[in-house]
């Protein structure tokens, strides 16, 4: 059985993300494999040892600041579980708050968990659009598409991002990078949302997921014509 937690549903969950959940369940019921999911909002329990697959979605400032303390108090048992191989997936907002900190545009400074070694000061321009970045699975890399809406300009120095820039702005506008990868942990700012557009990124998480629990399979293939029409789509329509 995968267990899946949405943390702060609630809060976190800008332009659709809980699809992202959606998606990651629906792939593993269209091939049997038993999976369960758990939302856990601010100062509820959750033990993220029993947990396979974290998502964290995007918030506004003011959303981000409502859950930045409880996600602090959380820290430990996160780093631990991650360390153990719990895979995280965390967009936009929730992607800021795992790294160093957030300065938002009036100077607040959000504290982040740390867990990364990236930070993030906002801009004065949003960074708004479409996005299509190239990113490597394994030997192979792929499309990925999605949309971004956002005024935090995030720099992950040495890490490695989830991949680079074709079209949109990604991680900042300035370096060709978007999002980030340590370990089984993922962070981008693309929504849109993320997994549903992307159905080869989903079942990266649901593989990673199952090697958690120790089970190393092939997945079953699935028909994914519309899913690959809807990349090519975008693909098509912004790369000349
Ligand atoms: N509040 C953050 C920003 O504007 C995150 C926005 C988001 O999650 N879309 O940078």
């Amino acid at each position: 059985m995968l267990k899946v937690c949405h943390l702060y549903p609630d809060l976190l969950n800008l332009y659709g993300d809980k699809g992202n959940v959606i998606a990651f369940l629906q792939r593993c019921r269209w091939r049997q494999i038993p999976v369960e999911l758990v939302e856990v909002n601010v100062g509820e329990p959750v033990n993220f040892h029993d947990i396979d697959f974290l998502f964290l979605g995007g918030g506004s400032d003011r959303e981000q600041n409502l859950m930045a303390a409880d996600l602090l108090a959380r820290k430990d048992s996160l780093v631990e579980a991650i360390n153990q191989g719990l895979v995280v997936l965390a967009i936009c907002g929730g992607y800021q708050m795992l790294g160093q900190y957030y300065l938002t545009t009036d100077g607040q400074r959000i504290p982040g968990l740390g867990i990364l070694d990236h930070y993030t000061k906002a801009g004065n321009a949003r960074l708004i659009g479409n996005v299509i970045i190239d990113m490597k699975i394994g030997a192979e890399t792929i499309k990925v598409v999605g949309f971004e809406n956002h005024s935090g300009q995030t720099f992950i120095g040495n890490m490695e991002p989830l991949g680079k820039v074709i079209t949109g702005y990604g991680n900042n506008g300035q370096d060709g990078l978007e999002g980030v990868r340590h370990k089984n942990v993922f962070g981008s700012y693309l929504h849109g949302p993320l997994l549903p557009k992307n159905s080869k990124l989903t079942d990266l998480f649901i593989k990673l997921s199952l090697e958690r629990r120790g089970i190393k399979q092939d997945l079953l293939p699935l028909e994914d014509r519309f899913e690959d029409q809807a990349v090519k789509v975008m693909v098509d329509r912004h790369i000349k």
